[in-house]
């Protein structure tokens, strides 16, 4: 398998596709972030994109949602200096062996972001593997939650909205063998 060459899946006319890469050097117009709930800042994608975006969106976060947002939602900012026109903040679950919510919270977290996203009337997306790293969502039961919720939420969008394209950018072999698996 040539690991360069993205992995598409078509849903009517807007299609759901696999990339391996760095989430912050996409040119699309909403880069996913995955967030605490205090929006705080951290490690792991969050850092990456902080670092390269510069501090405007930290400010912005910070002076719009100064109490944070609740796991399984998100919310949206400008993008810095990244080749996006805008951010979503996403607060996916903490992974506690599965009897917490985690699967409804996860969904629930990357349809908020696709509804952000389609309600700034964006045409293209980038999401990261949300959960699967410091908060250890199991990545093949993570990826066929991501998959499923988006390709339910492109399906059921009306005909006219202009999102067309929904790219997971995931950051080692792994997380791209277990998402092209959930996509198959
Ligand atoms: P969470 O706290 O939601 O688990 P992390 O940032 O720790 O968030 O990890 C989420 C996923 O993002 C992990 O699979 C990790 O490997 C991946 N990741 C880390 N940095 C990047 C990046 N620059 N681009 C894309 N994915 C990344």
């Amino acid at each position: 398998m040539n690991l360069n060459t993205p992995i598409r899946k078509a849903i009517g006319h807007r299609a759901i596709e696999l990339v391996l890469g760095d989430i912050t050097q996409q040119h699309v117009d909403a880069i996913i972030n995955a967030a605490n709930c205090r929006l705080a800042g951290g490690g792991g994608v969050d850092g990456a994109i902080h670092r390269a975006g510069g501090p405007s969106i930290m400010a912005e976060t910070r002076r719009l949602y100064p109490d944070g947002c609740p796991t399984g939602s998100a919310v949206i900012t400008s993008a810095g200096n990244l080749a996006a026109m805008y951010i979503v903040h996403a607060v996916g679950p903490v992974w506690n062996g599965g009897q917490r919510g985690e699967e409804t919270l996860l969904a629930s977290a990357y349809e908020s972001s696709l509804r952000l996203a389609d309600e700034h009337d964006c045409q293209s997306v980038a999401m990261p593997a949300l959960s699967t790293g410091a908060y250890r969502y199991p990545l093949e039961d993570a990826a066929r939650v991501a998959i499923a919720t988006s390709a339910a939420f492109l399906s059921q969008l009306d005909a006219s909205r202009p999102l067309v394209l929904v790219r997971f950018v995931l950051f080692s072999p792994d997380a791209l063998a277990a998402f092209q698996q959930a996509l198959a």
